[in-house]
């Protein structure tokens, strides 16, 4: 398991995010932006269209997406 915080996906904020893949903690984030905005914080609501546009477009996304599947990669396992 890695961890990777809520910032250095694009967010605002430090909560961790753990995954076995890039893809897991993506898709947690994804759902914890969803979760905080659903929650009226509105902190996350830039975040959360930012990673909205990112599915809706998928070729801009993924200079994005690459990136965090770096950082990811780069992580030592926790
Ligand atoms: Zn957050």
């Amino acid at each position: 398991m890695k961890t990777m915080t809520c910032k250095q996906l694009g967010g605002p904020c430090d909560l961790p995010l753990r995954g076995e893949t890039a893809n897991d903690v993506i898709k947690a984030q994804d759902r914890h932006l969803k979760e905080m905005v659903a929650g009226g914080d509105e902190t996350h609501q830039s975040a959360l269209k930012e990673m909205k546009g990112r599915w809706k477009n998928p070729v801009s996304g993924l200079g994005w997406y690459r990136k965090a599947k770096r950082d990811f990669a780069a992580l030592s396992q926790v």
